[in-house]
C-alpha cells in the first residue's frame, strides 16, 4: 500500500495549507473567544471548492475523493478545528442526502451545501441510553400525508445555523431500534433550537439540542426507506470517525509544531531547552504519534476511496487518536513549560478542541471500541 499522497492530492492539501494561512489563522484566537458562527470563512470555503470536495462531480461536488477530502481536513484543523467541526457536521447531512435522498431532495439541498447557502446539521444523538430510547426520543408519528416529530436531538453541530437538519426517528414504537431518517427543514414549525452549549472547546462551532415539538414534515421528507435510519446512521458515523481523527491528527501536528519552534528560542541554562535530551525526547515521541496515526488515518481513507469494508478500521483510528490526541497535547505542553499554559499561547486552545473532536459522534449504540475490537 502506497501512504503518499498523489501529485493532484498534493495540490489539493496544499490549497488547504494556504486556504487556513489566509483565512483561518488570523480568525482561530477570536473565535476562540466570542465563539461567534464565522459566517464569512464558511463563504470563503464555499468559494474555494472546499464544501463539495467528498461529493460526486455530476453532484457539483470536486469529485476528490475521501483521501483528499481528510488530508484538507487535517490541514485546516491544524488552524482551527472549529472550523473543520462545521464541515464535518455539513458533510455527514450532504453526503446522506447525495448517497439516500430522492431527486427531489438531491436537487433541493445539495447544491445549496456546496455553495455554502445552506448549512447542514446531522443529528444522531439523544439523551437516552441510546437513539430511539427515553423520554425525550424523537418519534414520527405516521399521519394521514406525512410525519408528525415529536422528542429531542441532543448535543447538535451546526445546532441554529442550519437550514436543514437531517434527523433519525422511531417510526414503529414497537420496534425502537428500526430508525428512519428525515430531511427537515429548519424553518419546520415546532422546530426550536435550545440555548447554546457554552462548550470547552471547538468555540465556534455552535452546539445545541434542537426539540421537535409536534413538527409537521411531509412523507417526502422520508431520506431513503423506512427504518433504513440505523443503516444511513451507522456508515455516515463511520465515515465521520474517519474525518474526526483527521481533525484530532491536525490539531496534534499544530501542538508538536508549535513546541518544536519554542524549544528551538527558549534559552535555559545558557542554551535553547531544544539541545536538551528530555525535551527532544518528548517531540520526538510526540511527533512519532502524529506521523504513525497519520498512517493509520489514511489507510481507513484509501479504502473508503476503494470502495472496500472501512468500518472497523474507522473506528480503530477514532479510539485510538482519542487516546493518543491527548498523549501529543500533554507532551507538547510539557516542552513549553509554564509559559504553554498561558492563553496567550495556542496550546491550550489545541488542548480544549482535541478533547472536542475525540467526543463528537461516539454514542453509546454506535461504539467505536466494539467495532474496532471485531477485526481482532
Ligand atoms: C462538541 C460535541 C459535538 C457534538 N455534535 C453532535 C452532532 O452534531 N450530532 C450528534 O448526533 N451528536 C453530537 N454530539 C454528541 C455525541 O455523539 C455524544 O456526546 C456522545 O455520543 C456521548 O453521548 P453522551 O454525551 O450522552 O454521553 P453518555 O452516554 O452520558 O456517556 C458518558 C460516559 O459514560 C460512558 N458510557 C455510556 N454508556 C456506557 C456503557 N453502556 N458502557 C460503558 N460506558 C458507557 C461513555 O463512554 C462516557 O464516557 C456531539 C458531542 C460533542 C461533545
Amino acid at each position: 500500500m502506497n501512504f503518499q499522497l498523489t501529485e493532484e492530492q498534493q495540490l489539493i492539501e496544499q490549497s488547504a495549507r494556504d486556504f487556513a494561512k489566509e483565512f483561518l489563522d488570523p480568525i482561530a484566537v477570536q473565535l476562540d473567544y466570542t465563539g461567534e458562527f464565522p459566517k464569512a470563512v464558511i463563504a470563503e470555503l464555499a468559494n474555494h471548492d472546499f464544501l463539495g470536495l467528498h461529493l460526486p462531480a455530476e453532484a457539483g461536488g470536486a469529485g476528490a475523493g475521501f483521501v483528499s477530502y481528510v488530508a484538507v481536513i487535517e490541514s485546516l484543523s491544524r488552524s482551527s478545528a472549529a472550523v473543520t467541526s462545521i464541515i464535518n457536521n455539513q458533510a455527514m447531512a450532504s453526503y446522506a442526502i447525495q448517497t439516500w435522498g430522492s431527486d427531489a431532495q438531491k436537487k433541493q439541498y445539495v447544491r445549496a451545501f456546496i455553495k455554502g447557502e445552506t448549512i447542514g446539521a446531522f443529528a444522531v444523538c439523544e439523551n437516552g441510553p441510546t437513539t430511539g430510547i427515553g423520554p425525550d426520543a424523537l418519534n414520527a408519528t405516521k399521519t394521514e400525508d406525512g410525519y408528525v416529530l415529536k422528542g429531542t436531538k441532543a448535543y447538535v453541530r451546526n445546532a441554529g445555523e442550519a437550514g436543514v437538519y437531517v434527523v433519525f426517528a422511531v417510526t414503529d414504537a414497537a420496534d425502537p431500534n428500526a430508525l428512519t431518517a428525515f430531511v427537515v427543514d429548519a424553518s419546520a414549525a415546532g422546530l426550536k433550537v435550545g440555548p447554546r452549549l457554552n462548550t470547552m472547546g471547538l468555540k465556534g462551532c455552535p452546539v445545541a439540542h434542537v426539540v421537535f415539538d409536534d413538527v409537521k414534515v411531509p412523507e417526502t421528507a422520508v431520506l431513503g426507506s423506512l427504518k433504513a435510519g440505523r443503516e444511513i446512521a451507522t456508515r455516515v458515523l463511520a465515515l465521520a470517525s474517519v474525518a474526526e481523527a483527521a481533525q484530532t491528527v491536525g490539531i496534534g501536528q499544530a501542538a508538536v509544531e508549535h513546541a518544536a519552534a519554542y524549544a528551538k528560542q527558549r534559552v535555559q541554562f545558557g542554551k535553547p531547552i531544544a539541545t536538551l535530551q528530555a525535551i527532544q525526547t518528548l517531540l520526538a515521541e510526540a511527533a512519532t504519534d502524529c506521523y504513525l496515526a497519520r498512517l493509520a488515518l489514511r489507510a481507513a481513507a484509501q479504502l473508503v476511496e476503494d470502495g472496500k469494508p472501512f468500518e472497523a478500521e474507522a473506528a480503530i483510528v477514532k479510539s485510538f487518536l482519542a487516546r493518543l490526541g491527548s498523549k501529543i497535547l500533554v507532551d507538547s505542553c510539557q516542552v513549553e513549560g509554564g509559559m504553554g499554559f498561558s492563553e496567550s499561547m495556542p496550546l491550550p486552545r489545541l488542548f480544549r478542541d482535541i478533547a472536542g473532536t475525540t467526543l463528537l459522534d461516539s454514542p453509546a449504540d454506535f461504539p467505536d471500541y466494539a467495532i474496532a475490537a471485531s477485526i481482532a
